[in-house]
């Protein structure tokens, strides 16, 4: 019988000393072939290479020890059949003891007069010191003391699967496996970067011979989970403007230059003409354009859309923009279309709360060309829509759409030029590992005028006061934001609810007119909502998080935050960016009490800083990649080794590299391996998988 062909992905319970039992428990840390296992690495290391004398021993510490056994006592305790065994030791400087509990059989392990390497944590019990149920092996005569102990790693753990069996299980795997590890990287650019080879650094990570040796492997790993990601992303850009048909080449005309210079509200600032100019510029090409603006909360994204949204209409074809919310997506039909109106564009603001027959002569517009502009919700993607020559599509708050909608909404044109609009600012690195195939404009200066918001953590104690505080703003004229988490008691979570909320301000401020807000109200109610708050008729406005994103209410001064700590920081200085959107001072006040050191720290990063590009990086660094993106289950950022902050610069490199591989060789037919690896890895998340 020939034996079986090994391969990376056979199942973890071909490695020898894996059972049904233990491919359960290590399927539960997500390791199912023996690749994951062999990526799987420890969480911490201990290094036990230091060794303590006997007499040294200090309560508390975690030592390594290694002495000759005097005398062996095992005692069974009277209570609940509780088994101890002492074993006395001696390092001919100094005395000690190991004690176990509950380790039958354990006595056996040792005779008088063996050699032991024994380590574990440092009690003290009457005044004398002893080690404690400490891990050990017994030595042969030759071992010197130094080789007993080396770093030794330790793996995030689960019941049932003790360190010590892992360890062994690793060690197994290392030796079956790692030979058919081969390395992918092309060896002239290894060479180049100075990078420890594949499959040394692999067991170098589980069992370091030393923190120099570890850090090589360390950077190693890193830098090839960072330069797959980035081939992957290179590929899928090339791909993308490779084979389809060509985009419509569109260029600022007429209308562009009519909005400019007889609509146009403000002055643009020198940001939004540069990133208007970098989108007429990705859309004069026969390329589709695949851009992504970033900017601030309030730096004036909106503008720009429209801007590009008149250039696709100079170039003779339609425009659509899709927004995540219906509030939102009113909102900018409100802004816009007396825009579109006044140049004699037809545009129509499609919503799932229209009725049929409205959204039926809406559909028959967009086909037959009649409508030049939709600007809509998710009933944009619905199938009945069809447009008759879709120029530019643009996705606003794009972090709410998953790529699957985003993919339907680009389908619904040939080819047409997609523009994506982010909420918040992302880090730079996050946007090179996500967004990595999409070229990038960033808004980072605000509108001119702008004043400071003041944000303050308010313990709930404090109520009564901030109640008169925004009596005070309202009196004044002034409109308030109250945002709660969820919009029904829920006993389980105590979760300060809503409509309970409401109800109280409302008879609190009786004569100043309080509104309600939430993802249940129907399309029409949330409207007449959003208008009375507009209007000042109604002056405070309770929600829950549909206001989020992109809401704007020039009077709005005050947003209040309850249970700030179920908000991520994006998220919170989104609802923040409510507010201070004219020339008035915004507040903005977050209610409630911290529950851990790590959340008050969120929040006082919070409130230190109004730069929506370090509160990003905090974000990040707080919670990962992501819960900051929104991409947690795509895969993509579940980077075992690399650090999206630490790793910054091997990043960058590893960008660099790919894309210019990838540019010399589109199709990798050079690298074998590589592709064999970066399909075998990422094929699936990176939809770079061939489908038939
Ligand atoms: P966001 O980038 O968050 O989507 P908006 O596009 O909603 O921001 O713009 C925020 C506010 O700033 C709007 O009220 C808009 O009219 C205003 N604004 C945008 N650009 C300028 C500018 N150049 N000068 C003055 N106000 C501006
Ligand atoms: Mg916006």
């Amino acid at each position: 019988m020939t034996p079986p062909v090994r391969r990376l992905s056979d199942p973890v319970r071909y490695v020898k000393g894996v059972g049904p039992a233990r491919e359960v428990l290590l399927g539960r840390l997500g390791i199912a072939s023996v690749n994951d296992l062999l990526f799987f690495f420890p969480r911490r290391y201990e290094d036990r290479r230091e060794l303590t004398p006997l007499s040294s021993l200090e309560g508390g510490s975690m030592s390594s020890v290694v002495a000759r056994v005097v005398a062996i006592e095992g005692r069974r305790s009277l209570k609940k059949g509780l088994s101890i065994t002492t074993v006395l030791l001696s390092d001919g400087k100094g005395m000690g003891k190991a004690v176990w509990f509950n380790r039958q059989g354990i006595e056996s392990q040792f005779l008088p007069g063996v050699r032991a390497a024994l380590y574990g944590r440092v009690d003290v019990r009457n005044g004398r010191v002893q080690l404690t149920n400490p891990e050990f092996e017994i030595l042969s005569d030759e071992t010197e003391d130094e080789k007993a102990f080396s770093i030794v790693p330790v793996y995030p753990g689960t019941a049932g699967l003790p360190n010590r069996a892992f360890r062994r299980i690793i060690r197994t795997c290392l030796e079956e496996y790692l030979p058919l590890l081969s390395d992918f990287l092309p060896s002239g650019m290894r060479k180049r970067l100075a990078l420890a080879p594949l499959a040394p650094s692999v067991g170098e990570m589980h069992f370091p011979e030393s923190r120099e040796r570890w850090r090589a492997a360390r950077k190693r790993l890193a830098f090839d989970e960072f330069f797959l990601l980035q081939t992957g992303l290179a590929l899928r850009k090339a791909r993308a403007s490779g084979g389809e048909a060509p985009a419509p080449p569109l260029f600022p005309g007429a209308l562009v230059e009519a909005y400019r210079s007889a609509h146009l509200p403000f002055t643009l600032t020198e940001d939004q003409k540069r990133v208007a100019e970098e989108i007429f510029g990705d859309m004069a090409r026969s390329v589709p354009m695949n851009r992504l603006l970033q900017g601030d909360v309030g730096s004036g994204k909106t503008v720009v859309a429209l801007l590009a949204l008149l250039a696709a209409l100079d170039g003779g074809r339609q425009g659509a923009l899709l927004a995540p919310t219906e509030v939102l997506a009113s909102q900018h039909y409100q802004r816009l279309a007396p825009v579109f109106h006044a140049l004699g564009i037809p545009c129509a603001l499609l919503t799932g709360s229209l009725s049929q027959r409205e959204k039926r002569e809406i559909h028959e517009g967009l086909e037959s060309g009649a409508l030049r502009i939709a600007i809509g919700t998710h009933a944009l993607l619905s199938e009945n829509v069809a447009f008759a020559s879709l120029g530019l599509a643009i996705v606003d708050e794009q972090h709410r759409f998953g790529v699957l909608q985003k993919q339907t909404f680009r389908s619904k044109g040939e080819s047409p030029h997609v523009l994506v609009l982010t909420a918040t600012p992302i880090p730079r690195t996050l946007t090179l590992t996500v967004y990595g195939d999409l070229s990038v404009s960033v808004l980072r200066e605000s509108p001119p005028g702008r004043k400071k918001i003041t944000t303050r953590l308010i313990s709930p104690r404090k109520l009564p006061e901030l109640i008169t505080f925004l009596e005070g703003r309202m009196r004044g004229g002034e409109r308030v934001f109250w945002i709660c988490p969820l919009i029904e008691e829920s006993e389980t979570l105590d979760l300060a609810a809503a409509t309970v909320r409401a109800e109280e301000l409302k008879a609190r401020f009786s004569p100043l007119g309080t509104g309600l807000l939430h993802g249940r109200l129907s399309g029409e109610e949330k409207q007449q909502v959003m208008e009375d708050f507009q209007s000042g008729k109604i002056s405070l406005l309770v929600s829950t998080t549909v206001v989020e994103v992109g809401v704007d209410i020039p009077g709005a001064t005050v947003m209040v935050v309850e249970d700030p700590i179920r908000f991520g920081l994006s998220q919170l200085h989104q609802l923040r960016g409510r507010v201070g959107r004219n020339d008035l001072e915004g507040y903005c006040f977050l209610l409630g009490t911290p529950t851990s050191p790590e959340s008050r720290e969120r929040l006082e990063v919070f409130c230190s800083t109004e730069n929506g590009f370090t509160i990003a990086e905090a974000d990040l660094k707080l919670r990962g990649p992501g819960e900051v993106c929104g991409v947690r289950q795509s895969g993509i950022t579940d980077f075992r080794v690399a650090d999206l902050i630490k790793d910054r610069a091997l990043l960058e490199c590893a960008r660099k590299e790919a894309f210019s591989l990838v540019e010399g060789d589109p199709e990798l037919a050079g690298e074998p391996l590589l592709k064999e690896r970066l399909f075998f890895l990422l094929g699936r998340s990176l939809n770079l998988v061939e489908t038939a």
